[in-house]
């Protein structure tokens, strides 16, 4: 069932409530693909009731970044979800999220900003309000949606830490499911924003899983120090690659580590003719 209307969510949210049913949220931006839909078919698994949102979040989008051409494919993705076993999709426009005439800056809408030694790092560092722009979107969803269980992507993982982060801070009750990457057989993680790559910008994307797959194994053999194991990065690595950032972090606090242990992940972002690519592995 599609519904674009906040009211009507509260309405059937309550009803669920009534009757003593769980409910399970999946967030998204839309262009559901296998990634999202294993956070869905957990969600369905796990709880009585599943509602899936999809609305590309304007806030969370920086300057000069992909907002207005995002991918969107609605009806897709209901069917994907309706396929799935899900019971409301929440489809609302920016208005009915954020008010007519959305004024989006932080003079006239009242965020919920993260602690800064979480966001001055990794994906936070280029990219300047995104995870404000993400808890605040995040958290509206909490309210309209006041789900048992909340479910979300690995893939995205510094963006999880920080979500459970927000919860235990605010003691939101809502329980965070953390959910493993879907990768394709290649090892490239699924993304939505993989539709901007061409079948040669594909190939060259498969350096980001190469490189965190061989780091791991290296530590599987022994290597701890941080730098040897960065440093075999650099065989998988061309000039049609910028890489961003490849880095070593503890996988609760995101604090730096020189010496690998099982409690570290590693995060890569690279940029392939201009797409910005993301993807971690846990070494445990
Ligand atoms: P997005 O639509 O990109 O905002 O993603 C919505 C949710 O799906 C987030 O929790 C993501 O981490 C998750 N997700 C996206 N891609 C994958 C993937 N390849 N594997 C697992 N989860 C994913």
């Amino acid at each position: 069932m599609l519904v674009h209307k906040i009211t009507e969510v509260r309405e059937k949210v309550k009803e669920w409530k009534r009757a003593g049913l769980s409910v399970g949220l999946v967030p998204t931006m839309g262009a559901l693909h296998n990634g999202h839909k294993s956070l869905i078919e957990k969600s369905v698994e796990k709880c009585d009731r599943t509602v899936v949102s999809v609305f590309v979040n304007p806030i969370q989008f920086c300057a000069g970044e992909d907002l207005d051409k995002y991918p969107r494919t609605l009806e897709a993705d209901e069917k994907l979800c309706t396929e799935a076993g899900v019971d409301i999709v929440f489809a609302p426009s920016p208005a009915e999220m954020y008010g007519e005439g959305h004024i989006l800056s932080n003079d006239f809408l009242t965020y919920v900003i993260p602690p800064y030694f979480y966001t001055d790092k990794l994906c936070g560092k280029s990219r300047i309000g995104h995870f404000d722009g993400v808890c605040t979107v995040v958290n509206k969803l909490f309210n309209i949606v006041q789900p048992d269980f909340a479910f979300f992507g690995e893939k995205d993982r510094q963006q999880l830490i920080i979500l459970k982060k927000m919860v235990n801070d605010l003691n939101i009750p809502v329980e965070i499911i953390p959910c493993p990457i879907v990768r394709e057989e290649s090892g490239l993680a699924l993304s939505s924003r993989n539709k901007y790559l061409s079948d040669a910008d594909k190939q060259e994307a498969l350096a980001l899983s190469k490189i965190l797959f061989n780091i791991k194994n290296c530590y599987k053999k022994g290597i701890t120090d941080v730098r040897s194991l960065g440093e075999t990065a650099y065989a998988f690595l061309n000039e049609n690659h910028s890489l961003e950032y490849l880095e070593f972090r503890d996988e609760n606090n995101l604090e730096e580590k020189t010496t690998a242990d099982d409690g570290t992940v590693v995060f890569i972002a690279v940029k392939i003719n201009g797409v910005r690519l993301i993807d971690n592995i846990s070494l445990r």
